[in-house]
C-alpha cells in the first residue's frame, strides 16, 4: 500500500459506451481515495487517463487524438492508456509520444502503482483474457440521482463486423451480493435510479455456478428498499426467455424501456452481420412485449452501410424500421475493424452512400421519437428530476425513456415525481408536477 498524494490533480476522459464511463467513474473514485483531486479533462492536471474504444476506426482516431491533447495541455504529465483501443492496439498507443502507461480491460485497479513506478519507455501491461472473472470496481462513494453500474463484462457472439468479443473477452458476471451491495450503497448516498450495464448484459450469469441469471437480478432488485426504479442498458434479441419476460412484466421498479439492439431490418444482411435471428423474430419479440406492455418504449440501434448492403436490402430495412415504430434510434455507419470477417467481406460501401442512408435513418428516427412521445400529452408520467435547464424549469426523463420539462419545484430535483404532461415541443414534453 501506498501513501495518500496530497494536492494532487487528475483528469479522465472516457470515450465509447456506458460500460466505459462506468469504469471511468470507479477509476475517478480510486484516485480521490488517494488524495487526488479530480478536474475537468480540459485543465491542466498532474495525471491524464483516457479510457479508449476500438469499435470503429473513429474511435481509434479520437483516442489517439485525446492522448495527444493530454500531454499538449500539460507536457509534464503522466499519460495512463486503458480500455478496448489499448487492448487491441498497445503498440499504436506505445508510439504516441509521452504515454506512461498503457493497460487494457483489466487490471485498471493497478494504474495508480503503475504511474508511480514509471521509468523511460512506457509500462505496458495488457493481459489475454481467457481467465474468466469479472474485475470488481465499484462506484464507492459517488452522489449521482441516476446511477450506471456494470454487473457483466464480456462477449461471446462474435457479429462479424464486431471487435469487442477479442476486446473484452467471454462474459463475466458480477456476483449478485456485490450487485446487490453497491446498489444498496448508491441508494443511501442519493440515487434514485439504478441504470444495469454490460457488454451482453443478456448474457448475465452464464459463467456463474447455479441458475443465477438476469431474471433473478431484476426479481432482485425489484425488492430492494429505497431504490426509486431500475432501467436495463441493452438487451440481444436472443437473450429474452419467457421466464425474463414474465419477471419484467410484474416488476414494479423497471422503467417501462428496453433497448434492443437490431443492427439491420433486412435478413440477408443481419446473416452476414452474424446476429443470429431474423426480421420476422425480431418482429414477434417486439409484438409480445407490446402486447404484455402496451406503452413500453422501445429503442434500438441500426448500422448503414454494411458491406453488400444494396439499396434493395436498405429500403427493405428502412421499412422495417418504420413499421417497428421505435420510441428512438441510434444511428451509426458501418466502418471496418481489421481482423473483423467483415472487413473482408467484398463491396463495402463508399462514405457517400452512407452518410445519405444514414441521413434518411436519422430523420426516421426523429420523426418515430416524436410520434411515440405524442402518446403521453395530457397524461401523468413520473419523471427523475435530474438537472435545471433556462427558463425555469427542471428536467428529466420519464419511465419511458422521453425528456420532460416541468415547472421547477426545487425540492422535487434529483427526485422522482409525478407530472401532467400539457404539450409536445420537438426534442421534449413540458408538463406540470402533480401535486399530492
Ligand atoms: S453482441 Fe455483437 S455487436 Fe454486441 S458486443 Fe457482442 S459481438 Fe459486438
Amino acid at each position: 500500500m501506498y501513501s495518500k498524494t496530497e494536492n494532487k490533480t487528475a483528469a479522465l476522459y472516457t470515450l465509447g459506451c456506458k460500460v466505459n464511463q462506468y469504469e471511468t467513474e470507479a477509476l475517478a473514485q480510486l484516485f480521490r481515495e488517494q488524495g487526488y483531486h479530480i478536474v475537468d479533462f480540459s485543465e491542466k492536471a498532474d495525471v491524464y487517463v483516457i479510457n479508449t474504444c476500438t469499435v470503429t476506426h473513429l474511435s481509434d482516431r479520437k483516442s489517439r487524438q485525446m492522448i495527444r491533447r493530454a500531454k499538449k495541455t500539460n507536457p509534464e504529465a503522466k499519460v495512463a492508456v486503458m480500455g478496448c483501443y489499448a487492448q487491441m492496439a498497445p503498440e499504436d498507443i506505445k508510439n504516441i509520444a509521452g504515454v506512461n502507461v498503457i493497460t487494457g480491460v483489466k487490471n485498471r485497479r493497478n494504474i495508480m502503482q503503475m504511474l508511480r513506478e514509471i521509468g523511460e519507455e512506457p509500462r505496458v501491461q495488457v493481459d489475454e483474457l481467457e481467465e474468466a472473472y469479472f474485475e470488481e470496481m465499484p462506484l464507492g462513494e459517488v452522489r449521482r440521482t441516476r446511477a450506471f453500474i456494470k454487473i457483466e463484462d464480456g462477449c461471446e457472439h462474435f457479429c462479424s463486423y464486431c471487435l469487442v468479443p477479442f476486446a473484452r473477452g467471454p462474459v463475466r458476471s458480477r456476483k449478485l451480493e456485490n450487485i446487490k451491495e453497491e446498489v444498496q450503497r448508491l441508494i443511501s448516498l442519493g440515487t434514485r435510479e439504478i441504470v444495469l450495464t454490460g457488454v451482453n448484459l443478456g448474457a448475465y450469469g452464464r459463467d456463474l455456478e447455479g441458475d443465477l441469471n438476469l431474471t433473478k437480478v431484476i426479481r432482485e432488485l425489484d425488492c430492494l428498499p429505497g431504490l426509486g426504479r431500475f432501467r436495463l442498458s441493452s438487451l440481444e434479441p436472443t437473450d429474452f426467455t419467457m421466464e425474463m419476460i414474465e419477471a419484467i412484466v410484474d416488476s414494479e421498479k423497471l422503467c417501462s424501456h428496453l433497448h434492443i439492439p437490431l443492427q439491420s431490418g433486412e435478413d440477408e444482411i443481419l446473416k452476414r452481420m452474424n446476429r443470429r435471428y431474423n426480421t420476422d423474430e425480431y418482429r414477434k419479440l417486439v409484438n409480445l412485449l407490446r402486447y404484455v406492455l402496451p406503452n413500453l418504449a422501445i429503442t434500438t440501434d441500426v448500422m448503414v452501410g454494411f458491406p453488400g448492403e444494396k439499396e434493395e436490402n436498405f429500403e427493405r430495412s428502412f421499412k422495417f424500421v418504420e413499421e417497428m415504430a421505435f420510441s428512438r434510434l441510434h444511428v451509426f455507419k458501418y466502418s471496418p475493424r481489421s481482423g473483423t470477417p467483415a472487413a473482408k467481406f467484398k463491396d463495402q460501401l463508399s462514405p457517400q452512400e452512407k452518410d445519405e442512408r444514414s441521413r434518411r435513418l436519422i430523420r426516421l428516427g426523429e420523426k418515430m421519437a416524436e410520434e411515440y412521445a405524442e402518446r403521453f400529452v395530457g397524461r401523468e408520467v413520473e419523471v427523475l428530476f435530474e438537472e435545471e435547464v433556462p427558463g425555469g424549469y427542471l428536467e428529466g426523463f420519464s419511465e419511458h425513456y422521453v425528456r420532460v420539462r416541468a415547472q421547477a419545484v426545487p425540492e422535487k430535483k434529483g427526485d422522482i415525481a409525478a407530472v401532467k404532461v400539457k404539450e409536445q415541443n420537438k426534442e421534449y414534453l413540458i408538463g406540470t408536477p402533480v401535486t399530492s
